[in-house]
């Protein structure tokens, strides 16, 4: 059955307005008899695109479900007056897997690495300097002696590839194994949670806080020119042009085998479809809704730990204390950033800032003796002045599942193959073995739809198109 394309509204980068306008593009063909595809994506969040890109690009049909207006999840941005603001701070990997990921898919990331001058540490309330290399660091004001030369072994230890044995031992039990006094181990905790987003060091895997450490060391990271939007738009227009389409605010309600081993999806409004493959890119839990049929999904979503952040967005017209460019707290758990020093963001003189608090745990919101605010009073005074718009988000899950020791670090992850399943897949940043955050979205998205690809070769299945 040869079915019509809906193409999709893609926008200018770094402009979210116009991504904001991709339309759903419902085909009457869907409302009665189911129509037949190759491919089904649940879910147009980083995961889900690129594991509809990959797909799409080996020539299969393809159809993306969003339950959202616009597509990307949490990796959307938004424009206000005139300049992006992502939901939250982000940072991308550079040369990680996610990087890697999209670059063999055609889309290449403009950007620059933070750093330079205006780097602080809090420690007991007060700004120190923070040096903006290792080598430097190793001259730092609030170490001791003694702590700078156990920190230059450490940094060794930190810039090699982590034992895999690590993975079953948490970061917490690592810690107190290196013997650290407090500012020394504050700096280590600084940089695992700079690194991986999570603060409960009692759960997380030392190789996965290890491994990120590792990698941001060795290759540092990227803030975006134009907003991790910008990957999104970018996703959004390869999928067009490998005739993918993409259906937004269309939520899936349910996915169950049908004969033939082929699947039928169904969406909330009625849209049907019988198709060859799925692919669920959306969180554990969202997945188990999905496919209550299948209690390994529903151990995976009972299994989840969310690591999450409570952030305060700002635009300011100018900068009250241009001096103060990046805060890291060294015995609280805060971050503080001015992203647009650093990537194209903002109209000139404007400035985007994130300011964050990394979350213990569920009950954690709002914890610690100050406030995002008047974190932002503290080190921007003034800011009140000359605030073009704030967001603030309590509590924001960066990931459904913090990769856990109980559970062997990021070998004992799922899928993307759901087990015993055939035709059935999982993507997201939950998944499969390749790097955390955006990475393993990324990740995992693009090996989703590669194993989407191979089985459908391999089974010989009948096409739905073409
Ligand atoms: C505040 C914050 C800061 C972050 N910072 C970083 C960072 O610096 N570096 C980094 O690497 N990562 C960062 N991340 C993590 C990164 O954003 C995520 O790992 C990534 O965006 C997850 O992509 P995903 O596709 O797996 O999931 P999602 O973005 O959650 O996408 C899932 C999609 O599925 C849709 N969906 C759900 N249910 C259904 C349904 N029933 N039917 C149809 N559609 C459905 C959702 O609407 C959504 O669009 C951050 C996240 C947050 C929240």
């Amino acid at each position: 059955m040869h079915t019509k394309k809906t193409p999709l509204d893609h926008a200018a980068p770094g402009s979210p307005s116009k991504a904001t306008q991709t339309h759903r593009g419902h085909q009457e063909s869907s409302r009665g008899k189911p129509e037949q595809v190759d491919v089904v994506v649940v879910g147009a969040g980083l995961a889900g695109l690129c594991a509809a890109v990959t797909a799409a690009q080996k020539g299969l049909s393809v159809v993306v479900l969003e339950r959202s207006k616009t597509p990307g999840g949490y990796a959307r941005s938004t424009l206000q007056g005139g300049a992006v603001v992502n939901w939250g701070p982000r940072a991308l990997y550079k040369d990680g897997w996610g990087h890697r990921t999209l670059q063999s898919l055609g889309v290449e990331v403009a950007g620059a690495r933070p750093g330079g001058d205006g780097l602080h540490a809090m420690l007991e309330g007060k700004l120190v300097p923070l040096p903006s290399s290792l080598g430097t660091l190793l001259r730092a004001d609030f170490l001791t002696w003694r702590q700078r030369a156990r920190l230059s072994g450490l940094m060794l230890t930190m810039m090699r590839q982590p034992d895999e044995a690590l993975a079953h031992q948490t970061w917490g039990q690592w810690l107190d194994g290196q013997d650290l006094g407090p500012a020394l181990r504050g700096l280590i905790e600084m940089f695992g949670r700079l690194t991986t987003y999570s603060n409960i060091p009692q759960l997380v895997s030392a190789h996965a806080v290890l491994s990120q450490i590792q990698h941001a060391f060795r290759h540092g990271v990227l803030y975006l020119d134009g907003g991790w939007q910008s990957i999104v738009e970018a996703l959004c227009e390869r999928l067009a042009v490998a005739s993918g389409r993409l259906e937004t605010s269309a939520r899936v309600v349910r996915c169950e085998r049908v004969a033939d081993g082929r699947w039928s999806v169904e969406t909330a409004d009625g849209l049907s479809f019988d198709a060859g493959q799925v692919v669920l890119a959306v969180t554990p839990k969202a997945a188990a809704q999905i496919v209550p049929q299948l209690p390994v999904v529903q151990e995976w979503a009972d299994g989840a730990v969310a690591v999450r952040a409570q952030c305060l967005d700002v635009v300011l017209e100018s900068l009250p204390r241009p001096d103060v460019l990046s805060v890291q707290g060294l015995d609280e758990p805060i971050y503080f950033s001015v992203h647009s020093e650093t990537a194209r963001l903002a109209p000139k003189g404007q400035a985007v800032i994130h300011v964050a608090r990394y979350l213990g745990d569920e009950t954690g919101v709002g914890k610690g003796p100050l406030s995002l605010e008047a974190m932002m009073d503290r080190l921007q005074p003034g800011w009140r002045r000359v605030l073009v718009w704030k967001r603030s988000l309590p509590s924001m899950a960066v990931s459904p599942c913090a990769v856990l020791a109980s559970k062997g670090g990021v070998f004992g992850r799922p899928g993307p193959a759901v087990p015993g399943q055939q035709g059935l897949f999982v993507a997201g940043d939950w998944v499969g073995q390749r790097g955390q955050l955006a990475c393993a979205a990324l990740a995992s998205g693009a090996q989703a739809g590669q194993m989407v690809a191979e089985s459908m070769v391999s089974s010989d299945a009948p096409r739905a198109w073409g």
